[in-house]
């Protein structure tokens, strides 16, 4: 059985079946930069990356472009009232969300294209819809003509009618009484002589519509016709559906082969929104102590990606919990100790158990990314080989074989081996400082100084121990 995945087009779990052998090209909608990305988008992102790490896992080469909008209505209005320039006033928050990708351990995109770098290309696409009559200039402005394309509303299954009399929140009552139809929306908006951030084109000073940037860079960068296009179910429509409309309708090709979404995080008051002012970032959550490997941990294994997810902070503690126990089972099965090892052979029961959590957890994400149950076997397995381990009646085979299926589901989880030798990519300064201190104090055989330090440093959540090779730390 090959890897299946829900395709929000055909409704189904579906094989993936990648349009060129061995390769996958996937489109995944990426920031907009005027704020801190919160974790409800985190959620989204960590999907996508599982997704992406599964792929690779399976021998797969994946090719996965994500867009950065760092243009568009918001970001010119609040740089103008910062008095920035685009560029200046986006690039703490281009910067802050790669950092923030990096702490949850989230793979970067091998393209991340940022919209004002890709002018040409969208006004060539804005230029094709409108010579083949799919699109209109009105009032300095360019619209789609939805009515031109048949196709329009078959990603969210509504009826195009619902679409037109203005199911979407998005509707901009301005466009009004300069568009064709209420639906229609705008490739390419016209800008005011002398306003801001505005570039030239045949129609007119304008910018690009967010939609038409997406289609843009994505058959850019991919081709007109590609495997997976991913984002959050708010994507659906009208964003998707619109990107679907402007490509397919000049290139007669379906965009994307699969449509993957991944479901809202929720949070008091519904859906974790900017809007709501419900939400919690990244980096509110380092500073109330949790780590990033548990809220990773969490995002991704507590909840399917296609159903809704209700975030507690307070979750992030049994979290932690959970994965310190696969960690505590990590560190055993490396080192264990040589006298309770059993005589191993072939009848280490620990060898068939972590042969079978392996098959399972494969299988398990296999069936359109079932992390919740593939984690699941790696607990069986680490009770399972705690008995044996109690029992003395697992080997040193046994532990070699328990660690290669945790490294292999860790290729995914990207978190275990690191809650158990602790590398975690962050210290404080204070912490660095207090570490340093303690090993100047070992080095001068100050060990009374050296353990005050230790208390210390536990105080404050941070467990140091010393081995062999060197002093290790890891977070409680
Ligand atoms: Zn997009």
């Amino acid at each position: 059985m090959g890897l299946r995945l829900y395709n929000t087009m055909s409704q189904t779990v579906e094989e993936l079946r990648p349009l060129e052998p061995g390769r996958v090209r996937m489109y995944t909608c990426g920031p907009t930069v005027h704020d801190r990305a919160h974790i409800g988008n985190f959620r989204t992102y960590l999907a996508e990356d599982l997704l992406r790490r599964h792929l690779e896992a399976r021998g797969l080469k994946v090719h996965q472009v994500m867009n950065i909008t760092d243009v568009d209505d918001k970001i010119i209005a609040k740089a103008a009232a910062a008095g920035k320039s685009l560029s200046d006033f986006t690039a703490p928050y281009v910067s802050a969300f790669f950092s923030d990708l990096q702490l949850l351990s989230i793979q970067p995109a091998q393209e991340l294209p940022r919209a004002t770098e890709y002018l040409g290309p969208m006004v060539a696409l804005v230029q094709r819809l409108v010579d083949s009559g799919h699109a209109y200039q009105s009032d300095g402005s360019v619209y789609f003509r939805v009515s031109s394309f048949p196709g329009y509303g078959k990603l969210t299954h509504l009826e195009a009618a619902g679409l037109r009399a203005g199911a979407s929140g998005r509707v901009d009552a301005d466009e009004y009484e300069v568009k064709e139809a209420v639906g229609d929306f705008a490739v390419w908006k016209g800008a005011p002589e002398g306003g801001p951030a505005a570039w030239p084109s045949p129609f007119g000073r304008g910018r690009p519509g967010w939609h038409l940037e997406c289609s843009a860079m994505a058959m850019e960068l991919l081709g007109p016709s590609f495997d997976i296009h991913c984002g959050g179910v708010d994507n659906k429509f009208p964003h998707h559906e619109n990107e679907i409309a402007q490509c397919e309708s000049v290139t007669g090709l379906p965009l994307a082969q699969l449509w993957f979404h991944v479901e809202h995080l929720l949070a008091a008051g519904g859906k974790m929104a900017k809007s709501l002012g419900n939400f919690v970032t990244l980096d509110q959550l380092l500073e109330r102590g949790h780590s990033p490997l548990a809220i990773r941990y969490h995002l991704l294994s507590n909840t399917h990606y296609r159903q809704k997810l209700h975030f507690r902070e307070e979750d992030l503690v049994g979290a932690a919990q959970s994965l310190e126990r696969l960690a505590t089972f990590w560190r055993r099965c490396s080192a264990p100790s040589p006298a309770g090892l059993g005589p191993g052979g072939s009848g280490d029961p620990l060898v068939a158990a972590a042969q079978r959590a392996r098959d399972r957890f494969e299988a398990a994400l296999d069936d359109d990314l079932n992390l919740p149950k593939a984690v699941g076997s790696l607990h069986e397995l680490m009770r399972e080989g705690n008995r044996f381990l109690d029992q003395g009646r697992a080997g040193s085979g046994g532990c070699v074989a328990a660690i290669a299926t945790l490294r292999a589901a860790d290729s995914r989880l990207a978190v275990v081996e690191r809650a158990a030798v602790g590398e975690e990519p962050e210290l404080s300064p204070e912490e660095r400082g207090l570490l340093e201190r303690r090993e100047e104090a070992r080095r001068q055989g100050h060990f009374s100084k050296a353990d005050r330090l230790r208390d210390e440093l536990l105080e404050r959540g941070l467990v140091v121990e010393d081995t062999k090779e060197g002093t290790r730390w890891r977070r409680l």
